[in-house]
Parts: C-alpha cells; sequence; structure tokens
C-alpha cells in the first residue's frame, strides 16, 4: 500500500465504485483530491449530512457547511499537514452536522497518496459515525475512551506537548445509590455540559468511565490553562447547584498531567499516571486538583510495594519482622525498670525501614492487626523470661487506634497476660495522642479494661501534640512520655526546660510518673535529673536491640 502511486483518478469511475461498495456497509466512503480541492463522497452521506453533493469542487469552504464549527479547524490542520507530505495517516474524531443541524460524532480515517513526483495527490478513506458501534457515550453525548487512545497513540511518535486532566465527581456511587441511576446520569450529563461549556476550541473531552472525564489539550504550553479549566468547571457546577436551590450537591477532583513531565508517553502509561492524579486529588480531600509530580508517585509505588513486603512478611510468619527492646531506667532507684518494645521491619530489597515510615501503612492496610497482635505476643514472650530474672521488670508496648478501634486487643492483652503468666502491672500500653476518639464506646470500654486488669496506661509522644491537658484528662495516664523533640528543647532552652520543670511538680501532684526519653549523653542525664523525672529512655542507658542483645547488655 505505501507504493502505491495515482496520477489520475477518473472520479466519476470512482463514485461507480463506491456506490457498489456502499451497499454492503454502513460506512462512507470518499475521495479527496487534494491538489484540485475536489471532494466525492458516497451519495448516502448527502440523506444524512448537510454535504452539498455526492461531489463537489472548493471542498475546503464547503467543509465550514457540514462540519461542526469548533472542529474544523483542527480538521483543516490535519489535511494541511498530509497536504504537505508531513503524515500520511489521517485518523480523527470530530463531529458533523446532520440534515437537521445537530450534532454527530464520527471518525474520519483516510491515506495519502501520492503522484510519482512525489506530490500527495489524493487522500483515499472512510467516514463512520462513532456513536453506532458505541463509541461515543449516549448519556454524557462525549467520546469514549477509545477516541482518546487513538488520538494519543497517533500523536506519541509526532512529540506530545500540552496537558490532560482527568476529571472524576467525588462520591459518585454514593449519589447513584441514595437517589438512583436516573438522578446520577442527570448529574453526569450536566457535568459533561458544565466542562463542554467551559473548554477551549483547541480542548478535546472525553468520557472515560463511570463517573470520570478527560480533557486533553495539544497546543497548552504549561498546566495553567489546565488548573483555570478546572475552576472555570466548577464555578459552572456551583451555577447549576445554586440554580437548583442545592437540591442536587456535589464536589469534582482533578488530576492533572502535564505530558512534558512524563517520559514514556504511551497511552497505557498516561492513563495510569492520569488515574494516580485524580485518586491523589481525592485523597488530600476532593474538591480540589493535583498536579502529578514524580516524587510524588515514587512515594506512591514505595508504599504500594511496601504495604505488598509487609503482607507477604505476615503470610510468612512474621518473617522480616523482629522487634527491638529499649530499656527504661527507674533515675529515682536507679535500677532497669523495663523495656519498651519497638517494631523493626528490614528486607534484603528495602534495608532497615523506619518505624515512622512503615506504622502509618499498617495502619493504613489494616496489617497493623495481626502485627500488632504479633508484637504484644512477642513483647510478653520476652517480659516473662526477664521477670526470671527480675521479677518486677515490666514491658511497654505500642498500640494503635487502629487495633482498639477495629479489633478486640484487651481480650488479646489479656489472653497474653495469663499465657505467659505475667504478674499483674507487668504491662504498659502506650498510646499517643493523635488518632484519639475519647467519645468512642469501644476506647473508653477499653480504657476501662486496662485499669480494672492492672494495665498501665502511657501516653506516648507528649509535647509534640496541641491539646495536652485535655488528653491527659480523658485518658487519665498511670505515666506522661515526653517526647524527645520537647526533651531536645528544655535542653536548650531556658523556657522549655521551666515548662518540664513543672510538668513533673504538677504530675507528680497527681500522681503521676514522667518518663523522659531520649537522652543521649551524661551531660543531657545530669542537667534534666534536676528537675526530678522518674523514668529515663535513651540512647544513654541503650538503644532499641534485639532481645539476646538486650539480655546480654542489661542482664548481666
Ligand atoms: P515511640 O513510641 O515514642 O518510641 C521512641 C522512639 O524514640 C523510638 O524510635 C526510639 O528508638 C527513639 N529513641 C529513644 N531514645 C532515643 C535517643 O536517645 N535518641 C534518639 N535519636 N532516638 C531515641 P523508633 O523505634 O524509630 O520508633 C518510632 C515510633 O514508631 C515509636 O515512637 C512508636 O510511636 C512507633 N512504633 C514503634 N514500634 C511500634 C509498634 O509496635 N506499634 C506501634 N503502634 N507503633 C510503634
Ligand atoms: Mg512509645
Ligand atoms: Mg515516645
Amino acid at each position: 500500500m505505501s507504493n502505491t502511486y495515482a496520477e489520475e483518478i477518473s472520479m466519476d469511475e470512482f463514485q461507480k465504485v463506491i456506490e457498489i461498495y456502499h451497499t454492503s456497509m454502513d460506512d462512507f466512503l470518499y475521495i479527496y483530491d487534494l491538489v484540485n480541492d475536489y471532494y466525492c463522497i458516497s451519495s448516502s452521506a448527502m440523506e444524512r449530512f448537510r454535504v452539498p453533493g455526492m461531489q463537489f469542487e472548493n471542498a475546503t469552504n464547503e467543509f465550514r457547511k457540514f462540519v461542526y464549527p469548533a472542529d474544523f479547524q483542527m480538521l483543516f490542520d490535519d489535511l494541511t499537514a498530509i497536504r504537505r507530505g508531513e503524515k500520511d495517516i489521517h485518523n480523527v474524531e470530530y463531529r458533523w452536522l446532520d440534515k437537521e443541524g445537530d450534532v454527530v460524532w464520527i471518525n474520519c480515517r483516510g491515506k495519502a497518496v501520492k503522484s510519482r513526483d512525489g506530490v500527495t495527490r489524493y487522500l483515499i478513506g472512510c467516514i463512520n459515525e462513532i456513536g453506532k458501534n458505541q463509541k461515543a457515550d449516549n448519556v454524557s453525548g462525549l467520546l469514549r475512551e477509545s477516541g482518546l487512545c487513538s488520538e494519543i497513540t497517533e500523536r506519541e511518535q509526532r512529540g506530545l506537548q500540552g496537558f490532560m486532566l482527568r476529571f472524576g465527581i467525588d462520591r459518585f456511587k454514593e449519589i447513584n445509590e441514595n437517589k438512583g441511576m436516573d438522578y446520577g446520569n442527570m448529574i453526569l450529563r450536566k457535568t459533561a455540559e458544565c466542562i463542554r461549556g467551559a473548554i477551549t476550541p483547541e480542548q478535546k473531552l472525553y468520557r472515560i468511565m463511570s463517573d470520570e472525564f478527560m480533557v486533553v489539550d495539544f497546543s497548552a504550553q504549561s498546566t495553567d490553562s489546565a488548573k483555570k479549566l478546572y475552576k472555570k468547571i466548577r464555578r459552572r457546577i456551583d451555577k447549576f447547584i445554586e440554580a437548583n436551590g442545592y437540591e442536587v450537591f456535589y464536589t469534582v477532583s482533578a488530576g492533572i498531567l502535564d505530558f512534558q513531565s512524563v517520559s514514556d508517553k504511551s497511552y497505557s502509561n498516561l492513563m495510569k499516571l492520569s488515574e494516580f492524579a485524580l485518586n491523589e486529588a481525592k485523597f488530600r480531600g476532593r474538591n480540589q486538583y493535583y498536579v502529578y509530580q514524580r516524587e510524588d508517585y515514587d512515594k506512591f509505588l514505595r508504599k504500594r510495594r511496601l504495604i505488598q513486603l509487609m503482607r507477604q512478611a505476615v503470610n510468612n510468619d512474621y518473617k522480616d519482622f523482629e522487634v527491638y527492646f529499649q530499656p527504661v531506667v527507674d533515675i529515682r532507684k536507679n535500677t532497669l525498670y523495663g523495656a519498651e518494645a519497638l517494631l523493626r521491619f528490614r528486607t534484603e530489597e528495602t534495608g532497615p525501614v523506619s518505624p515512622v515510615e512503615f506504622i502509618p501503612m499498617l495502619e493504613e492496610s489494616g496489617l497493623i492487626i495481626p502485627v500488632g497482635k504479633w508484637v504484644i505476643h512477642q513483647a510478653m514472650a520476652a517480659c516473662s523470661k526477664i521477670q526470671k530474672k527480675i521479677p518486677d521488670f515490666r514491658v511497654s508496648i505500642n498500640l494503635s487506634y487502629i487495633q482498639i478501634l477495629k479489633s478486640n486487643v484487651l481480650a488479646e492483652i489479656m489472653a497474653g497476660i495469663e499465657k505467659y503468666r505475667l504478674r499483674p502491672g507487668s504491662v504498659v500500653v502506650e498510646l499517643t495522642e493523635s488518632g484519639l476518639l475519647e467519645s468512642n464506646p469501644n476506647f473508653i470500654k477499653f480504657c476501662e479494661g486496662l485499669k480494672a486488669n492492672s494495665v498501665y496506661l502511657a501516653l506516648d509522644d507528649f509535647g509534640t501534640g496541641y491539646s495536652n491537658f485535655h488528653y491527659l484528662y480523658h485518658l487519665s495516664p498511670d505515666t506522661i512520655k515526653i517526647d524527645r523533640s520537647f526533651t531536645l528543647k528544655a535542653l536548650h532552652y531556658d523556657y522549655e526546660y521551666n515548662i518540664l520543670k513543672h510538668m513533673v511538680d504538677m504530675s507528680h501532684g497527681i500522681s503521676l510518673k514522667l518518663c523522659i526519653e531520649g537522652i543521649e549523653t551524661k551531660e543531657e542525664l545530669e542537667k534534666i535529673c534536676e528537675i526530678g523525672p522518674d523514668f529515663i529512655q535513651g540512647y544513654y542507658f541503650g538503644k532499641p536491640v534485639t532481645f539476646e542483645q538486650f539480655c546480654q547488655e542489661h542482664l548481666q
């Protein structure tokens, strides 16, 4: 086919051939003489569209009569590129006007045929109505994803520029479930209308899945126009909501992808990244846009991989997890009070991962429930072995609120105490302020259960949150643990040092114990001991280590 040349084709002869073909197909065949601007098409096209005849000259001008005005320039540009020999395949989805003046989506494909002297002479091909084979969407009246795929794939080799804006209706599933499909369809149609009314002639709109739309703009110089477009669409939607007296109410999010910021511009990769961008906008609170950034995507991939590795580890008898122990010293008696159990995760692929990074991932994935349970058992087993040497040794276990709200962690703790025959008062549960739900009935039950069974409660991370007194009142802990970040401030600044001193006095006034975390040197220890805390936990007395190392270092 690529070697086909044509010097002169008789239009009348061609017409006879296409009329024969047309009897066995729905598509409209055409031949366009680019040199003489002369056009010839199946006669049936005249019955359907505002086409002036089955053959007509001065074609470029005549196109204006049946090509949807906003699409004319794009068609003209594509035909100019063909005429100049810059490309030889024409494959464009755009709109024609039918006899009644209604818009009809068509796909026009064709191949350029040159004469022997290299001049592009003819464009020969066919036109079909996209809506007939489900390429267009009847609810919103827009093109579907398949159209977007061919557009991007075709442009990929020529170097893509501009942006993709993936637009989603927030909580659309809920709208559908609560108000019914018809209502949902109405919202979709209205949203499509709002987007259609906001886009410029260079921007194309597709409906890609139930509640998502895509606007692509191959001529934009930056994502500024995408951000403006998002705001413009939102204003239109808000107006529609207002006009309906707030009977309907919904918000929209958008993920914006700058083609220049992506090296792999294949269609599948662009769709994947635009999906990530939209999800990120929703994840950040919905009702906003987010512009794709490589670093964020890398973080997302690392998180996904870490969760996958941790899930594998859970299914593999907690391989790659380990519980370390860090000594807690009773500074008044100068004895070992106990140890805090601190979870570790390490694989060959990732090396050691900080709990500050992986604990929130365990929480988000729900894996904190089995892993937390395992930590409880490891910590208690260790405590029971150490109690053979130090009978009143205590173990502190960090708990996440997810464990308290989504599992019966109190029962797990009680079962452990019994199984490992721990003495009453051997277990300390550490809770942080963040995420505290003091009015939740499960949480209240949990706190009461701890007290009834002589399990101590420590308020961790004190000094990093905000309304500390509020939490003190609600949790009524036995111990407060001062976070290392606050300890460091107290060691350097008089103001924080004095606050800490008053806190120690106040705590003792209400029979609360105070543990200071993060003491690394002798000088720090001396300075902090002047204010009279109860316990010290820090590298000075020992870093978190394995159970075996802990026994070697602290039990000799
Ligand atoms: P946290 O409970 O406040 O634990 C104390 C953290 O301070 C530990 O960090 C410990 O290694 C560190 N630390 C103690 N003394 C010093 C010191 O002198 N210098 C320095 N630079 N650091 C010191 P780690 O082990 O990285 O744990 C971080 C946080 O992760 C913990 O803070 C805790 O909130 C959480 N975490 C650890 N294990 C678990 C667990 O099993 N379950 C839950 N839910 N959270 C855990
Ligand atoms: Mg802790
Ligand atoms: Mg702490």
